[in-house]
């Protein structure tokens, strides 16, 4: 009887983001609804609450504002520190650092000048 699509589907293809701000904001609706069917009393207050409550879990799995404020909140990694490690990882690969020879600076094997100082490297 009821044309409705099957939401269920929308979920595994959350590639648009309009699609899923609107799969947060429906179930954001639906837990603020819920709370004033359950909760006696539901008011304003316990529609917002309810409704981010139910929303938030959505909100970090399909949208990538909410993936990035998991990361950055409950996961505690900064994108900075990610940048860090993916820093060492390149510095161990080149392993022959050339120093400085006016101020000791380490420079990678690639590079023809000095970083630090801009000293011409490996002339000598
Ligand atoms: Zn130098």
């Amino acid at each position: 009887m009821s044309d409705q699509t099957t939401d269920d589907e929308t979920l595994s293809a959350n590639t648009d983001p309009v699609t899923s701000w609107g799969i947060v904001s429906g179930f954001f609706l639906l837990g603020g609804l819920g709370s004033t069917l359950l909760i006696d009393g539901g008011n304003f207050v316990s529609f917002i609450l309810v409704g981010c409550l139910v929303a938030s879990p959505f909100w970090i799995i399909l949208t990538e504002s909410g993936a990035e404020w998991y990361a950055k909140e409950v996961m505690d990694s900064s994108p900075e520190d990610l940048k860090k490690s993916s820093d060492t990882s390149t510095s161990t690969k080149s392993r022959s650092n050339v120093i400085c020879q006016a101020c000791g600076w380490q420079n990678s094997s690639e590079n023809n000048y000095c970083h630090d100082c801009g000293e011409e490297l490996g002339s000598a």
